[in-house]
Parts: C-alpha cells; sequence; structure tokens
C-alpha cells in the first residue's frame, strides 16, 4: 500500500461541493502513478494515489487515499485542493465559472449528475466513507514520454523508448480493470503516440473488448508524424469514435519553427493538412491547436490564430510558457529570460502592445474559441 503523509485535522463539516475528477477520472502519468488530480493542485497530502506497475486499479480506485481526499469534498472542506492553482476552486462562489464543482442540490437537479458516481454520495449522505460503486469514465494517460522532437519549452534531449513494450505493458495489465467503465480516454500528454513504440502496436491492434464503452478520444501529438500512412495503421475501430485532435505547434512559420521546434515546418503543414481533411471528411470531431508562448515566438500569436482558422480549429489555446522541473525553458539562457509573460520581463510591454493592437482575447472569435492566458 502507498504511503501517503495526509495531513488529517478536526474538520467543522460545511455544505458539501463535489470535483468530478476524483469522482470520475483517472490520471495515470509516465511512472505509473494514478494522480488526484494535477500536482501543483493539491496540498496537504501527496497527489499520489497509486503506482500502475505494483497494484490494480480497481483497488487504487477506493483505496484510502481516494476516500480520504473524496471526503475533504463531502465535508466542505476542500482541505486538499489548492485554491491558487485551481481555477475552479478559486470561483468555487460562482456557478458560472466552478464548471467541476458541483453542489448537492445541483446534482439531485441534474438527470446526468445524480447517475454519475456522484450518486454514491448523493443517495446515501449519511453513510458515505469515500467509497464509489462505479468505476471511472474518464482516463487521462500520460504514460510514455517518447518523442519525435526535443522542444526547448519541454526537455533538454530526444529520448525514445527503446527497452520494448513490457514496462508499459505491466502498467496497461494493472489499468484493465477499469476500463470497461471508461467512457473518454486521452492519450499521451507525455510524449507524442506516433513516435511510441508502445502506442503504435496498442493501436494498431486496439483492444477492443477492454473498452466497451468508449466513445471519445483526444489525440494529443506534435502531427510531425501524423501523417496517412501511420493514421491508417490506427485500428478501425479506435478510428470509428469521437476523436478530437489536440496539436502542439507553437510557432507559424518555418523560421520560428525552426527555433522552438527544430523540425520541418513544410512536413507538419502536409500532414496539417491532412489532419484537416479528415475533420472534413468526418473522421475527426475536432481540431484544437497550442501555442506555448515566450519570447522566441510571441510575435507571432497573431498569425498563429489565423493558420488555426486556415487549418479549421475549433479552439486556439495560447498559454504562457510554465517551469516544468525537466524542461531546457529557453533557447539561450534561462526560464526567466523566455518568460515573457511575467510583468517583470524587460520585453513584456512589446507582448501587451501586441496584444492590444490586435484586440487578443480569452473567448469566442467567431467560430473559433481562443482560450488566451496571460
Ligand atoms: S477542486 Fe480543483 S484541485 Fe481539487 S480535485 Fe477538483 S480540479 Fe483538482
Amino acid at each position: 500500500m502507498l504511503e501517503n503523509n495526509i495531513d488529517i485535522r478536526d474538520i467543522t463539516a460545511v455544505n458539501p461541493i463535489l470535483c468530478t475528477i476524483p469522482f470520475n477520472q483517472v490520471l495515470v502519468d509516465e511512472l505509473g502513478n494514478v494522480n488526484l488530480c494535477c500536482g501543483s493542485h493539491i496540498k496537504n497530502m501527496s497527489p499520489v494515489a497509486g503506482n500502475l506497475f505494483s497494484e490494480d486499479a480497481k483497488r487504487i480506485w477506493n483505496n484510502e487515499v481516494y476516500k480520504t481526499f473524496r471526503q475533504s469534498f463531502t465535508d466542505g472542506s476542500l482541505r486538499y485542493c489548492n485554491e491558487k492553482s485551481c481555477s475552479a476552486l478559486a470561483n468555487k462562489q460562482s456557478p458560472e465559472a466552478r464548471l467541476l464543482l458541483h453542489t448537492l442540490e445541483e446534482i439531485r437537479c441534474d438527470e446526468h449528475l445524480s447517475k454519475s458516481n456522484y450518486s454514491s454520495f448523493s443517495d446515501s449522505p449519511d453513510t458515505f466513507d469515500g467509497t464509489l460503486t462505479g468505476m471511472p469514465t474518464r482516463l487521462y494517460l500520460g504514460i510514455d514520454p517518447s518523442c519525435n522532437l526535443k522542444c526547448p519549452s519541454c526537455r533538454d534531449a530526444l529520448f525514445i523508448d527503446k527497452s520494448g513494450t513490457e514496462r508499459l505493458d505491466t502498467l496497461y495489465g494493472n489499468l484493465r480493470s477499469i476500463t470497461p467503465g471508461i467512457e473518454f480516454l486521452e492519450l499521451d500528454g507525455s510524449g507524442d503516440v506516433f513516435a511510441s513504440k508502445w502506442y503504435n502496436k496498442f493501436l494498431r491492434d486496439f483492444p477492443v473488448s477492454d473498452f466497451p464503452n468508449l466513445k471519445e478520444i483526444k489525440f494529443r501529438s506534435n502531427a510531425v508524424l501524423w501523417n496517412r500512412k501511420n493514421w491508417y495503421r490506427i485500428h478501425p475501430t479506435f478510428r470509428a469514435k469521437k476523436i478530437h485532435a489536440c496539436i502542439s505547434i507553437d510557432a507559424a512559420t518555418e523560421s520560428t519553427y525552426e527555433v522552438v521546434r527544430g523540425d520541418s515546418f513544410q512536413t507538419l503543414m502536409e500532414n496539417m493538412y491532412f489532419v484537416r481533411e479528415l475533420l472534413e471528411n468526418g473522421e475527426l470531431e475536432s481540431i484544437s491547436i497550442v501555442m506555448i508562448y515566450r519570447k522566441s515566438n510571441y510575435h507571432e500569436i497573431p498569425v498563429f490564430i489565423q493558420l488555426g482558422k486556415e487549418l479549421k480549429a475549433d479552439t486556439i489555446i495560447i498559454n504562457p510558457l510554465q517551469a516544468w522541473a525537466q524542461s531546457a525553458y529557453s533557447i539561450n539562457g534561462t526560464f526567466e529570460d523566455e518568460a515573457i509573460h511575467h510583468p517583470s520581463h524587460p520585453e513584456h510591454h512589446r507582448l501587451k502592445q501586441l496584444i492590444d493592437e490586435n484586440n487578443i482575447r480569452y473567448g469566442n472569435d467567431g467560430d473559433t474559441f481562443i482560450d488566451f492566458a496571460w
């Protein structure tokens, strides 16, 4: 059993408010850890509920860590969630903004919510001990860091796991107890699925009977290997699901792409037109494209938005560079040198001017949603 240093205090119960993540979702990282939520969102305990290299997912789902965490929502304290990094919690008082959080009344009045895993609590709140009778419905995998690129915002060396598929076969073996309940699957938040030896096999031989309820998939990729040949290698049952493409690009021109990605912009664009063709043919449900902006590429934000519209992206995500522990951060220098969104950065005023002149805002822009954050 995992040791989790949980800080337990006397709690005065207030009104329950439940978050969909610990009641419906499982997030698995490249170490095989099952995480309660994003690590930076959790405080007073470790975000890790268990590890799939040594434990079965079904056992982890109702272990003491998960039960204790869920009870922090039913007693209304939310004492393990960090309001400084979780926007749902920061907006707890605003029902329109706290999309992940639901009161007992909201759950009971909503057919979908009342039939979800929330029912283990809402049907018998007085006896709820954190155990759920239902299994998770959403699975987020970030399990293989193998990638064909080494972007400076992410890593400083190329990594392709050549050690074979045994390690991830073991992890997947311990996941299979929950896959029958999964309706939504996201892969792979850690590397690129087309560069991964394990995913190549998993997608080609997709284990259809392990996922009888799968309806939707979010496919994360840099698209440099998302060509016709690689796409049609994927099992037809997998491709027949509702597939959302989330493609990280970071640039809108060849010269900047070379700097921030170090690969061929021409190959990328050929593949992006193929991805757009899949959308037009109905083989994809949606496209979103992502730019992590910093000093090296922020000047292309307006052109990036135009590119997204040309590619028929319904969502364009433009977010600032984050300080990851394993990142190389910058082309020349340090994270601080690239972090142009910081008001103290010497070029911050130029970013601000560009944003104002081009009226770049968070929200709908015609048919496109711009997820822009400072
Ligand atoms: S309230 Fe925020 S921090 Fe807590 S589980 Fe939900 S999303 Fe994560």
